[in-house]
């Protein structure tokens, strides 16, 4: 199957030819002809599916065949990265058929509102939105969403994980009823589907299950104790193996503390969180982008959507919580079919939670054992229960754990 199967209006097919897609990847080649049909749908899709372009293209098509006079499609999504990313693709997709669009997001100073207010009363056919920002402009007046033909909601779980529930609501009271609604989503959890059930009319499902890493990806793991963690981070990070890298910790706090303490090792790493303010966050990520800043830390909300080629390393510096974060996470390197590796590093607190992600991955994640000079983490006994506090260590008299492979 190829793009030409679609019947795409010409200056549609020129932007893909431009853009270099030739094959419909998986959740394309469903999504896309469900709905050119007029159907809502739900789907559930992990960035790097191409699952952008799975409702880019047939919304594309169809505003590509009417008068251009009003907004016709919204697309929200959790954060800024994403929302410019999504404008980029529009831009890349659209550009010979004169579609516009605009990217509406929070942060910036006054003049960036004042733009973004000044595009949208000019008119525009696709705004792409945080939800935050675009109530600030539908209280202002400044934006009619009347002839609206489809809302688009991008990574639905971390937007309702983010608290914008209510913010969506209420986005959607502005709404014409008559419209057609996609929700794609990397998890379903209950509340993802009572939204659902409240905004979307006799949806079809596409499901493509991929709780699976891509192919290319190295993943190991080592089991350490936390103190162990800064100096095992820092030997395997100025070793050179790898150039350039993205370091995961749960909190923001923790991403701040690892900067601080990386900072006094000499490696070039930067903090990337929401403390930051746009031009900051840009300018780290251009530099990430241009190889000037070889690694970025963050927390799960870098993980989503951040599309940089050539990421060579994931580095989680604890487990996710959430063990889908975990496939979000490590999808950072290996796109477009390249290799890379995923370590992650696992203590006594987490190993049970690192043994729900190889369950779901199906696979076990191979264990390396720690440089010699730190000497010994602890073993993989991810169904033991944990104590803490205990002084008397037992899993340390048992000198093999299942799990625990020779160094490589
Ligand atoms: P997404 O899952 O939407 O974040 O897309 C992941 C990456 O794949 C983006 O860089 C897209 O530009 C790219 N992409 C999407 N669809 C295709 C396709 N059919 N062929 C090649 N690359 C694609």
């Amino acid at each position: 199957m190829t793009f030409s199967d679609f019947n795409f209006h010409p200056d549609l097919e020129e932007g893909l030819l431009s853009m270099g897609y030739k094959t419909p990847t998986p959740i394309q080649k469903e999504s896309i002809p469900l709905i050119l049909q007029k159907n809502d749908l739900i789907a559930c899709a992990q960035t790097g599916t191409g699952k952008t372009a799975s409702y880019l293209l047939p919304i594309l098509h169809q505003i590509a065949q009417t008068d251009k006079k009003y907004i016709n499609t919204l697309i929200l999504a959790p954060t800024r990265e994403l929302a410019q990313q999504i404008d980029q693709q529009v831009e890349g997709l659209a550009y010979f058929t004169g579609i516009s669009s605009i990217a509406v997001y929070g942060g910036g100073d006054g003049a960036i509102y004042e733009t973004q207010k000044r595009a949208l009363r000019e008119g525009v056919d696709i705004v792409i939105a945080t939800p935050g920002r675009l109530i600030a402009h539908l209280s202002s007046g400044a934006i009619n969403l009347d002839h609206l033909q489809h809302l688009v909601l991008d990574e639905a779980d971390r937007m309702l994980d983010m608290g914008f529930s209510d913010d969506i609501m209420r986005i959607i009271s502005y709404l014409p009823k008559q419209r057609q609604t996609l929700l794609f989503s990397a998890t379903f959890p209950p509340k993802i589907r009572s939204l659902a059930n409240a905004i979307l009319q006799n949806p079809v499902q596409v499901n493509i299950a991929i709780s699976k890493p891509a192919e290319g990806i190295t993943q190991q793991a080592y089991l350490t104790h936390d103190h162990q963690k800064l100096p095992l981070i820092t030997s395997l990070l100025k070793d050179k193996t790898y150039q350039s890298g993205i370091i995961f910790s749960s909190t923001k706090d923790k991403v701040k503390e690892l900067d601080r303490a990386l900072r006094k090792t000499g490696i070039v790493a930067k903090a990337f969180h929401s403390d930051l303010d746009q031009d900051e966050r840009e300018s780290l990520l251009n530099a990430f982008r241009a190889r000037q800043l070889p690694f970025l830390i963050g927390t799960d909300v870098l993980s989503r959507g951040i599309d940089v080629e050539g990421i060579e390393l994931v580095l989680n510096y604890d487990v996710p919580p959430d063990p889908e974060d975990y496939i979000h996470r490590i999808g950072r390197t290996a796109r477009a079919a390249t290799t890379g590796t995923a370590i992650t590093f696992v203590n006594e607190r987490d190993q049970r939670r690192f043994f729900t992600i190889e369950n779901l991955i199906g696979k076990e994640i191979q264990k390396i054992n720690l440089p010699e000079e730190l000497g010994e983490g602890p073993l993989y006994q991810p169904e033991k229960k944990v104590h803490h506090n205990h002084r008397n260590n037992n899993w340390r008299k048992k000198k093999s754990g299942p799990a625990r492979s020779s160094k490589s």
